[in-house]
């Protein structure tokens, strides 16, 4: 799914309404009876490509019907097929549709949460920033191309289970900082605490283990997603982004500094990325400011200074980066090749119960047994 599409008629990405403006087709997206005429898909189709790995066989899959309080469920966007239905996006494309099962065609039960607020800040940032002179058509392209080059360039073959993600949950609440071997005198000291010792004992045993899992804020919503990716690509190929942590970090920052200091009326929705609560809908600009700067934070920041003071321009099909988030599912795809790192264990079951529970067994036994001879 994706927002915007390249025109080569017009020579600019534009969105839905951007498009429909200039193809002078007058009706409303919120009307639930509106239909293209069958020419105008035509067109559309031989017309559109991808934005980011510019395939074609696009439609536009128009805004579901609007609820009572005129927020629509599933925004305007465009879909690339191929002739047999299935995704015709590159693996790297930025609109590769990663949570399907390969072949598998999206219906019309997109969610999209009600976003148009976001859509719009950034659309008339990234309209400013063209008529300030700060970003030009050409330069988006190249972003993306760059990205869609890197993505391309380093991928890894899907292996492990799902099963082995929640076991990796399980090993992040361990207290490595505390991390302690249990040695049979444990058990003689008075302070002695069965718990304790078997969380420290955990820990001891995966501190170097943990030491090398991707630095990436793990919560729920990523775990599922790390598990998804893994079964719907198992024996396949994902994208490895590793490689572009640094320009992450960068357009993490640079985006939280944007909404901040720029006031932005965003939704309030955001990345936790280690104490930088970015908005996901600036990322897109934010890479492409820092792309156009050379990854230099300061001077694509002073780029956001000048647009941000730049008056709107009346006409607002100049161009756009919106819902493009190029980063997008970088946690989860980090978690996802980390645990495709991991060479399993034949018949090795991941339980992090059972490991909990062999080592408390362990701890047990020893209090059980004779007295332990002092060390
Ligand atoms: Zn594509």
């Amino acid at each position: 799914m994706s927002h915007s599409a390249f025109s080569q008629h017009y020579d600019r990405e534009l969105d839905v309404r951007q498009l429909l403006r200039l193809r002078g087709v007058t009706a409303t997206l919120d009307d639930a009876a509106f239909e293209l005429t069958a020419s105008e898909r035509d067109w559309m189709r031989a017309d559109l490509l991808c934005p980011s790995c510019r395939c074609a066989g696009a439609s536009v899959v128009l805004s579901d019907v609007v609820k009572p309080r005129g927020r629509n469920t599933r925004q305007a966007h465009f879909r690339f097929l191929d002739g047999a239905g299935r995704t015709a996006h590159t693996l790297g494309c930025d609109f590769y549709p990663l949570d399907d099962e390969p072949g598998f065609v999206r219906g019309v039960d997109v969610q999209f949460s009600a976003n148009d607020k976001d859509t719009r800040v950034v659309r008339e940032l990234v309209c400013k920033a063209v008529g300030a002179g700060e970003l030009t058509r050409a330069d988006i392209y190249a972003m993306r191309s760059w990205f869609l080059a890197q993505r391309d360039a380093s991928t890894f073959d899907v292996r492990g289970s799902s099963g082995m993600v929640d076991w990796l949950w399980g090993l992040r609440g361990l207290p490595t900082y505390e991390a302690v071997e249990f040695k049979p005198f444990h058990v003689t000291l008075p302070g002695f605490d069965t718990r304790n010792a078997l969380r420290r004992h955990m820990a001891f045993l995966y501190k170097d283990f943990l030491a090398g899992q991707p630095r990436v804020p793990f919560d729920a919503p990523v775990r599922d997603r790390a598990k998804r990716l893994l079964t719907a690509h198992q024996g396949g190929q994902l994208i490895m982004m590793g490689p572009l942590r640094e320009k992450f970090d960068a357009a993490v920052t640079l985006a939280s500094l944007m909404v901040q200091y720029g006031e932005l009326k965003l939704s309030q929705r955001r990345i936790d990325y280690f104490g930088k609560n970015a908005p996901p809908a600036l990322l897109a600009l934010s890479a492409t400011l820092l792309f156009v700067s050379d990854w230099h934070l300061d001077a694509a920041f002073e780029r956001f200074a000048t647009i941000s003071a730049t008056a709107l321009p009346a006409d607002l099909t100049a161009g756009n980066v919106m819902g493009l988030n190029p980063f997008h599912d970088f946690a989860a795809l980090e978690i996802a090749r980390f645990v495709a790192s991991l060479s399993p264990e034949p018949g090795r079951a991941y339980d992090l119960q059972a490991e909990f529970e062999a080592v408390r067994e362990m701890i047990m036994s020893t209090m059980r047994g004779p007295p332990p001879t002092p060390p």
